[in-house]
C-alpha cells in the first residue's frame, strides 16, 4: 500500500490523482492533503479518502472547514501547515501539485524528510531546480516527473546511458493561437486564452500554454530534472499532442511515448512507479487519429519561449525572475489589466533585474521571488499604459 500526500488536493491535477486512488483503493491510501481556498471540494475529498491531516490557507477557512465535516481530522493553515503536511510520518510519497512558486517550500520539505517526490509544480524547478536536485540527491530521494512531457522523457530514457543522449524534444500543442495572426494577439481576450484545444487544466497553466511560456517553463524543469545544458532541450509544435516527448540516441533512434491528452495517465505512471498499473483510460486509436504534424515554435508571436531559453542561458537569478515575473504578468492578465502580449513584456521587462547571483539556499530562492514580483508588479503598471487589456467596444 502507497501511503500518499497530495499538495494542491483540490485543483486540476489534485483531482485527478485522487480519482486514480479511488479506483484503487487496494494500491494506495491518503495520509494528508494540503488545499488553499476550495473549503467545500476539501471537505468532500476528506470524507472519501480520510486523511490524517489536512492544510488549507489561513485559521478563517480552517474555522470554516471544521464547520462542514462531521469526521475527525487535523486541520492546519497556512504556509507551515502545507509544510506540515508534506513531512508527514507516515506518507512514503509526495505528489506536489500546487501552483506556482509557493509550492517551492513544501515541496523542498518533502525531499529533506525522504520522500519520494512525484512532481507536477514546474515552478518550483524554475525557482529552484538546482537546489531540489541537489537535496534529493542528499537525501536520496527519487523525483517522478508528472508533467506529460517529462514523464514521457523520464518513460523513454528507462534503461537508456545518458552519455548516449543525443537530445530531448518536448512537444507543445501550440494552445489556442497556434493560428492567430500576429497583430491580432493584443486583443485577445482571457476567455479565448482559457479554451485550451487538447487540455483540461488549471487557469495559470492555460494561460501559461497559450504563451508558450508553459513550454518555457518546462524546458528549464527539463534542465534540470535531466541535467541537460539547454542546447540539448529542443522544442517542436505538435497540435495533436499525441506524442508527448521524445528522446533521441547518438545513433540517430527516437523514441517518442504516445498517449491521449489526459493527465490521469502520467500521473498514475508516478504514483505506482516502478511499477505501471491499469487505468480505466481509453487506449489511443492510432488509425483513427491518422497523422500526427509538427511545425517549428514560432518565437515571433510567442517570445515567451525564447525568453525562458535567455534566462536559461543567463543563469544566476534569472529563472526565479522570469517565473516570478510570469506569475504576476498571468494575474495581471487573467484580472483583465493588461493585454495577451504585455505578459511577454512584462517578463522581458524583469528579466534586465535578473543578476549573476545565483540561489544556494531556499531562503536565498524566495528573496530573488520577492524582489522578481516586486519589480514586475511596478513593470505591470507601467505597461498597463500602452497595452491595456483590450475593452468591449
Ligand atoms: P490548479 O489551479 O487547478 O490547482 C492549484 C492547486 O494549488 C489547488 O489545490 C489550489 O488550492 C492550490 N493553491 C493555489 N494557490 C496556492 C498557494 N498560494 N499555496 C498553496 N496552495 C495553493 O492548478 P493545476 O492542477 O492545473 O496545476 C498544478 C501544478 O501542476 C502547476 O504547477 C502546473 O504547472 C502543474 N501541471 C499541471 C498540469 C495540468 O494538467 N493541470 C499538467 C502539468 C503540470 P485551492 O483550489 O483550494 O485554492
Amino acid at each position: 500500500m502507497r501511503k500518499l500526500t497530495i499538495l494542491g488536493s483540490t485543483g486540476s491535477i489534485g483531482v485527478n490523482a485522487l480519482r486514480i486512488v479511488e479506483s484503487h483503493p487496494d494500491r494506495f491510501c491518503i495520509e494528508a492533503l494540503a488545499a488553499w481556498t476550495n473549503m467545500e471540494k476539501l471537505a468532500e475529498q476528506i470524507e472519501k479518502f480520510r486523511p490524517k491531516v489536512v492544510s488549507v490557507a489561513d485559521a478563517a477557512r480552517a474555522k470554516e472547514l471544521r464547520s462542514m465535516i462531521k469526521r475527525r481530522v487535523k486541520v492546519l493553515h497556512g504556509a507551515e501547515g502545507a509544510i506540515t503536511c508534506a513531512m508527514h510520518d507516515s506518507s512514503d510519497m509526495v505528489l506536489s501539485a500546487m501552483v506556482g512558486a509557493a509550492g517551492l517550500a513544501p515541496t523542498l520539505a518533502a525531499v529533506k524528510s525522504g520522500k519520494t517526490l512525484a512532481l507536477a509544480n514546474k515552478e518550483t524547478m524554475v525557482t529552484a531546480g538546482e537546489i531540489v536536485m541537489r537535496e534529493a540527491k542528499a537525501a536520496r530521494v527519487k523525483i517522478i516527473p508528472v508533467d506529460s512531457e517529462h514523464s514521457a522523457l523520464f518513460q523513454a530514457l528507462r534503461g537508456e546511458k545518458m552519455k548516449t543522449l543525443r537530445r530531448v524534444i518536448l512537444t507543445a500543442s501550440g494552445g489556442p493561437f497556434i493560428n492567430t495572426p500576429k497583430d491580432a494577439m493584443g486583443s485577445l481576450t482571457l476567455e479565448q486564452a482559457l479554451r485550451h484545444p487538447n487540455w483540461r487544466m488549471g487557469r495559470k497553466i492555460t494561460i501559461d500554454s497559450a504563451t508558450l511560456m508553459n513550454k518555457g517553463l518546462e524546458v528549464i524543469e527539463a534542465r534540470w530534472l535531466f541535467n541537460l545544458p539547454a542546447e540539448k532541450i529542443e522544442v517542436v509544435v505538435h497540435p495533436e499532442s499525441v506524442i508527448h516527448s521524445m528522446v533521441e540516441f547518438n545513433d540517430t533512434s527516437i523514441i517518442a511515448q504516445m498517449g491521449l491528452p489526459d493527465m490521469r495517465a502520467p500521473i498514475a505512471f508516478a504514483l505506482s512507479h516502478p511499477d505501471r498499473q491499469e487505468t480505466q483510460l481509453p487506449t489511443l486509436d492510432i488509425a483513427t487519429v491518422g497523422k500526427l504534424t509538427f511545425q517549428p515554435p514560432d518565437l515571433e508571436r510567442f517570445p515567451s519561449l525564447a525568453l525562458a531559453y535567455d534566462a536559461l542561458r543567463m543563469g544566476g537569478s534569472a529563472t526565479a525572475v522570469l517565473n516570478a515575473a510570469n506569475e504576476v504578468a498571468v494575474q495581471a492578465f487573467i484580472d483583465k489589466r493588461i493585454s495577451f502580449t504585455a505578459i511577454p513584456q512584462v517578463c522581458e521587462k524583469a528579466l534586465t533585474m535578473a543578476d549573476n547571483g545565483k540561489a544556494a539556499t531556499m531562503a536565498e530562492a524566495l528573496a530573488i521571488d520577492r524582489r522578481g514580483r516586486a519589480y514586475a508588479r511596478e513593470a505591470v503598471e507601467q505597461i498597463s499604459r500602452t497595452s491595456p487589456y483590450p475593452s468591449r467596444g
